[in-house]
């Protein structure tokens, strides 16, 4: 992903040159010089750096790209383009002084004016300079109210700045864009903010407010998994427990690959409120329902062991072991049933026979769009920022090591 960033970058600052050049070229007519313009657009100059530009080598492009705009100092296009190489280089500062010299033009159109700021606050964003870059964004947003581009890269600061409401108000406008299709994505998002929004009432012990933004998340998008968690952890709060229950049970149904989240917190219930039955009964349906579960196979395990039943515990673990061999913490199990069994030989040689081509991970994950790596579920990318990328990272067997399946 990185390797293409740059050319990426470059091209949609291409394609917004272009889209600026139309306005331009009217702008030019009116002014009855846009022979100058041709000249740029028929130079070899002009034609090479783009070559470049698409070829993904950006210091060709930008000398090209520099003569070219040397043939016509109006050129906004080429400058505004040469202003984003420099951007993508990491020279921030020679991007900012193309950018702010072009806005200083006089009779820039509004597009004209709302692309340029575009760039700027990408200059801004790029070097860390979080209030002029939100500032920017903006402004472009006043000049051009549907500019997904300035959306996206304003919801973005917004998230990192832990404004949660703004980037929800952001995200809603994004939406209202976005073609049907892209509907179920945005509602997730927004689900994300919400529950974002409902932590921070948490925080300050607002207890309504945070029910009411968790409950918002769910109805958005029925698979919020952090807002059911949540929610349940106000109601424990607020010392109703039947009603915990019932919405981390409502996210067991929902969600049943993600069960295993509220695992806790279902046990300490169950257990709390003199019924510990009913997590190993919740146990059981799972892994009848789904044979891959090897969480649920993992939790119920911990139970009989602790229950002085190490050797069905045992049996569990092994077959959780088939469905995930490099998960640590079914290892760190076997071994504490193994002791309790006295490290009966038998038992240890299946044990090895089942690991014999094993790599241990701890609970590994990777976000799908950056392949960042995390030890646990994550719902934003820390890496990317995107939200729920994160699935659980299988890893081929020793002999054939070298594919990562995901
Ligand atoms: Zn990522």
């Amino acid at each position: 992903m990185s390797a293409y960033a740059p050319m990426l970058a470059a091209l949609i600052a291409l394609l917004a040159g272009l889209a600026v050049g139309k306005a331009w070229e009217r702008y030019k007519l009116r002014d009855g010089t846009w022979i100058d313009r041709r000249r740029t657009r028929e130079s070899p100059h002009y034609i090479l750096g783009l070559n470049f530009l698409v070829a993904n080598q950006i210091d060709l492009a930008i000398d090209e790209l520099g003569k070219a705009a040397g043939l016509d100092a109006n050129a906004l296009e080429v400058h505004m383009i040469l202003g984003n190489l420099y951007r993508e280089k990491g020279q921030v500062g020679k991007a900012i002084t193309v950018h702010q010299q072009l806005l200083q033009r006089p009779n820039l159109s509004r597009l004209e004016h709302a692309h340029v700021l575009l760039c700027l606050g990408l200059d801004y964003k790029r070097g860390g300079f979080v209030d002029r870059a939100l500032e920017a964004f903006n402004e472009v947003l006043r000049l051009d109210p549907k500019n997904e581009y300035a959306l996206v890269n304003l919801e973005k600061l917004q998230e990192e700045q832990h404004q949660w409401s703004e980037a929800y108000d952001t995200r809603q406008r994004l939406s209202k864009l976005a073609d049907a299709d892209e509907g179920p994505q945005n509602q997730a998002i927004l689900a994300f903010l919400e529950n974002e929004i409902g932590l921070e009432a948490m925080r300050r012990t607002d207890y309504s407010e945070a029910v009411r933004h968790f409950q918002s998340a769910i109805n958005l998008d029925p698979r919020a998994i952090p807002a059911y968690l949540n929610l349940g952890d106000v109601r424990v709060a607020q010392n109703n427990d039947k009603e915990a229950d019932a919405i981390w049970q409502q996210l067991v149904d929902v969600a049943p690959d993600r069960a295993y989240l509220a695992f806790d917190r279902l046990e300490a219930l169950a257990v709390r409120t003199g019924s510990p039955e009913r997590f190993t009964r919740l146990c059981k349906r799972l892994i009848d329902e789904n044979a891959q579960d090897w969480r649920a196979r993992l939790a119920l395990s911990r139970h009989l062991a602790a229950s002085g039943r190490p050797r069905d515990a045992l049996d569990l673990l092994f077959a959780a072991l088939v469905q995930n061999p490099h998960a640590l913490g079914i290892h760190q199990a076997i071994w504490r049933a193994l002791g309790q069994l006295r490290h009966e030989p038998e038992l240890v040689d299946r044990y090895s026979e089942l690991t014999r081509h094993a790599i241990f991970y701890l609970d590994p994950h990777i976000c799908v769009r950056c392949r960042y790596r995390s030890t646990e579920l994550l719902w934003q990318c820390p890496h990317c920022h995107d939200w729920n990328t994160f699935v659980e990272e299988r890893i081929a067997p020793a002999q054939d090591t070298t594919e990562v399946e995901v």
